[in-house]
């Protein structure tokens, strides 16, 4: 039932944003690894279980007690090089990372906030296994501040940290749950603002234009992954939802959407519950073991739970709560689907409520036999979990604590963002008691001349830069815009600075438009690799290829049809020709057409073109084979056919 269309686009909400982005440093923050991707190559692991530790204040974090809740076993792949005893929490931190402080002074000043006399290295606490000693280093650089944005005056900074990069979740396995450390360590910059309110779209360039400003500074990592944001979201003064990971802006809108969306369908579902006077103790005040009644049952979901013999069937009792767990305030937000993504969390597969049934091959006689046994009056509602003993024991409590705060709208929570922008429950929000100071690393002092010569540094603002760009390259505003917000900015300048015949802005417009469109023909730019554009460009400059094949050849890669730049030129034909085939070529096509040449002179060029472009169409530039026909023609004509002084 759909009772509202949602549009989410002209809502206001509440942001506040924490960006994350990685610096592009030589080594780690406290150790000489390097900073590079593993992808996946690892070689060697080793097993921890971690504990929680109280922090100073003696109480456990809420977070962090709800992750050992989860009791899981941890499992940390490695590389050599790319992780030693430090991230192994074996060896205590070396220094700081000076590149990589420097640079996080430099946003600081860029974006007017008052730096620290003196940093200090914190421990923050996390336990869901991202860091191997259960904590990550952060220090506090700044505070205060501004960053200026279009339409808004100024947002406000509340911190700037430097910090550790946590280790890196790999995809699931059946008994751990499984971390790289390639990442842990990378210097990150952290920086929080304050919350805006404002539509989607000026929340967005909010988040663009911090990206920008860090980016012109060239000291930050480019690339997926280099750069999450955590996205405070809230609607209508409610209670703050944090959303984990968001990693780029086509993302982070499809977020805003969603969130705003589903913040507004919990209001209407909370209405609801108010209307029924729903209490505390309705919610699982009855619950009852029912495997036994599905030992013979025909359904395939409940056959595959069943397979395995620690499973079992728990069935709970929700009084008042009939027609609500279905209820679907505006398309695509219902209760049901925040619990089974509740009890997908704790490692089940889902939740069966009585809204949906019968359904799944769970027949009507099923219902009823329930029904019966757990008392239930029409105005009820119950839910089926199914699951490994142990996992259905760990989730019964919480999920029962769940239902019951859904009573208040939405519910403070930590969720991580998809990769095709919904969100998903990850963790109640940590509390407050997550800090405690590292004592292994002696605090560091700010000198202030050090500060006032790193001034010179400070990145342009982004509309010093374009203008800068535009200058410089000779090339249009959009296109200025287009190549530095593109992941190609640095091999664009690379290009530009080796070549001597292609201009600022065809290359610009190849690294922009054109792979921009081919990527939304779904094809994969990650395969066209920053040394193949390179070797591409090359060859143009040459005039070994034309320019029409740049693109042709970067869709036979993007489609995955050549490994190489050498493997597309064979498989479009465009092999490379060097200057004495050329010649050849075109001196065989002029010989074998000297009755033209006979006849019209110089102006058989146009069909001497016409004959050679068919041969070496995307093998050799248009000009080049233009200007080498001339030449050859001019000598043809100049010794054959000139008038002959012998008479
Ligand atoms: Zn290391």
């Amino acid at each position: 039932m759909i009772l509202m269309e949602c549009d989410s686009d002209s809502l206001k909400v509440k942001v506040g944003f924490e960006i994350h982005q990685q610096l592009d440093t030589k080594s780690k923050l406290f150790c000489n690894c390097s900073c590079n991707d593993a992808n996946g190559n690892y070689d060697y692991n080793f097993i921890r279980i971690l504990r929680p530790t109280k922090s100073e204040l003696g109480n456990f974090d809420k977070a962090a007690l709800f992750e050992y809740a989860k009791m899981n076993t941890i499992k940390y792949y490695s590389r050599i090089g790319l992780s030693c005893l430090v991230e192994a929490d074996e060896e205590p931190p070396h220094d700081v990372n000076k590149d990589a402080l420097n640079t996080v002074l430099l946003f600081s000043l860029a974006l007017n906030s008052s730096i620290v006399d003196e940093i200090h290295v914190m421990r923050k606490l996390v336990i869901d296994g991202s860091n191997v000693s259960g904590f990550q280093r952060t220090m506090l650089v700044s505070s205060g501040g501004y960053l200026k944005v279009d339409n808004f005056n100024r947002i406000g900074v509340q911190s700037i940290c430097l910090e550790e990069d946590a280790a890196k979740l790999l995809p699931p396995s059946d008994s751990y749950k499984e971390y790289g450390l390639d990442r842990l360590g990378i210097p990150l910059v952290e920086i929080a603002l304050e919350p805006v309110t404002g539509t989607h779209k000026e929340i967005v360039n909010v988040a663009l234009t911090l990206g920008r400003l860090l980016r012109s500074s060239k000291r930050v990592s480019r690339g997926l992954g280099s750069i999450r944001q955590d996205v405070n979201i809230s609607v209508d003064d409610g209670q703050v939802v944090e959303v984990k990971g968001v990693q780029q802006l086509s993302q982070l809108v499809k977020v805003l959407e969603y969130e705003t969306k589903r913040q507004f369908g919990m209001i209407k579902i909370a209405e609801e519950f108010k209307k029924r006077n729903i209490e505390d103790d309705f919610i699982g005040d009855k619950t009852l073991d029912i495997t036994y009644l599905f030992k013979n049952s025909s359904s395939n979901i409940i056959k595959k739970i069943l397979k395995s013999s620690n499973s079992i069937f728990l069935s709970v009792r929700l009084r008042g709560l009939n027609n609500l767990i279905g209820y679907e305030p505006i398309a695509g937000i219902r209760l049901g689907k925040e619990l089974g993504e509740f009890v997908r969390f704790f490692g089940l597969g889902g939740i069966f409520h009585s809204d949906e049934l019968p359904n799944y091959g769970i027949t009507i006689k099923d219902v009823e036999k329930i029904r019966e046994l757990l008392c239930i009056s029409t105005d009820d509602a119950f839910l089926i979990i199914g699951g490994d003993e142990k996992k259905i024991n760990n989730v019964l409590g919480p999920l029962i604590q769940r239902i019951c705060q859904f009573k208040l709208g939405v519910v403070a929570e930590t969720r991580s963002a998809t990769m095709d922008g919904s969100t998903i429950f990850s963790r109640p929000r940590p509390g407050s008691s997550r800090m405690y100071p590292e004592t292994d690393i002696l605090p560091i002092p700010v000198d202030s001349q050090f500060l006032y010569n790193l001034k010179q540094d400070v990145p342009l603002s982004w509309n010093d830069l374009i203008n800068h760009i535009m200058q410089k390259y000779s090339i249009n505003k959009k296109l200025s815009e287009h190549i530095f917000d593109s992941q190609y900015y640095d091999i664009f300048e690379k290009i530009v600075s080796t070549s001597k015949n292609i201009t600022p802005t065809f290359i610009a417009s190849k690294l922009t438009e054109d792979i921009v469109s081919l990527s939304r023909d779904n094809l994969d730019k990650s395969l066209l690799t920053d040394n193949m554009i390179i070797e591409i460009f090359d060859m143009l400059d040459k005039g070994s290829i034309a320019k029409e094949s740049v693109s042709l050849i970067f869709k036979q890669i993007m489609k995955k049809e050549s490994k190489s730049v050498k493997d597309a030129l064979n498989s479009l034909n465009f092999t490379e020709i060097n200057d004495e085939e050329l010649n050849t070529i075109l001196d065989k096509i002029l010989n074998d057409n000297i009755k033209i040449i006979e006849e019209k002179g110089i102006n058989s060029i146009g069909a001497l073109m016409g004959k050679s472009m068919n041969i070496l169409r995307g093998k050799v530039d248009g000009y080049k084979i233009n200007e080498y026909l001339k030449q050859k023609l001019e000598i043809i004509i100049d010794n054959e056919f000139s008038p002959k002084d012998d008479f």
